[in-house]
């Protein structure tokens, strides 16, 4: 479904994005992951060649929080490939801090991962697909996006703007054919979950739907659909991909 295309995918080291990579370069993608330390990028480059010795993939772990190292780490790619035909955005914390304890800090750290890091991914990208006539841009998002969570207030609010900055974008870069979608999964099986006792998962599992927490190959299989020439018209999109938790 992605032969012949290059795609970025930050965050890509574990969990979702690891798991969007492997998926990509199944479908025939070059591909380029980002991570936060080049010991894990390391790891996941390894790992993936040892599936498959074929599979083009490359990997660097530029500070997210840095326009101009991220800027450089896009150039790379387009160096290495050619081009960029998709940009996930997937890096991402999450945050459970009561409001009693939180501190400016600890909002504003939120923030600036899961929201500007994906503008100083944008920008250097928008102007190489604008160069080459089009590409696509899909943001991770969250459940939570729309329905909120008890603590942890930066973490929703993030993803809420994720949500806001992709409509925007889709508006805005839909006559350069470049289409902006977001998937928002709701509770996904990543070392972060895999972590949780049974007796916190457990109920969690009652109040969705589908009556189990989704796997990471849930989530890729939407960016895959989303990456595709099967969603040519598609765009200004937030995907769910929760078991219906949300409702
Ligand atoms: P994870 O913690 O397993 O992976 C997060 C990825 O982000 C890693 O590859 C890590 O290297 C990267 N990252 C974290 N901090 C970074 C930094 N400072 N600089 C660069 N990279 C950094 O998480 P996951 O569960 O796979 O989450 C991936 C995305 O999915 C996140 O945006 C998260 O908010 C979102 N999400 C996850 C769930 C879930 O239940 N797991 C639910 C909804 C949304």
């Amino acid at each position: 479904m992605l032969k012949g295309k290059v795609a970025v995918v930050t965050g890509g080291t574990r969990g979702i994005g690891y798991a969007i990579v492997k998926l990509y370069l199944e479908n025939g993608a070059k591909v380029a992951l980002f991570g936060s330390r080049q010991e894990t990028v390391d790891k996941a480059l390894a790992s993936l060649k040892e599936e498959n010795a074929e599979w083009e993939v490359i990997g660097d772990c530029p500070d997210l929080s840095d326009d101009k190292a991220v800027a450089a780490a896009i150039d790379k790619v387009k160096a290495a490939y050619g081009k960029i035909d998709i940009l996930v955005n997937n890096a991402g914390i999450s945050d459970s801090t009561p409001i009693d304890n939180y501190t400016a800090e600890q909002f504003t750290k939120v923030m600036n991962l899961n929201v500007n890091a994906i503008m100083n991914a944008v920008m250097p990208t928008v102007k190489i697909m604008k160069e080459q006539g089009g590409g696509c841009i899909i943001n991770t998002s969250s459940m939570v996006s729309i329905c909120g969570q008890t603590s942890g207030v930066a973490y929703p609010t993030s993803k809420s703007a994720v949500n806001g900055l992709t409509w925007s974008l889709a508006r805005e870069l839909g006559p350069s054919n470049i289409r902006v979608n977001a998937v928002a999964p709701g509770i996904t099986r990543t070392d972060m979950v895999a972590a949780l006792p049974d007796q916190v998962i457990q109920p969690l599992i009652q109040r969705i739907p589908l009556h189990r927490v989704g796997e990471p190959e849930d989530v890729a299989n939407a960016f895959l659909f989303l990456a595709s020439d099967m969603a040519s018209y598609v765009t200004g999109e937030v995907l769910s991909v929760d078991g219906a938790m949300r409702t």
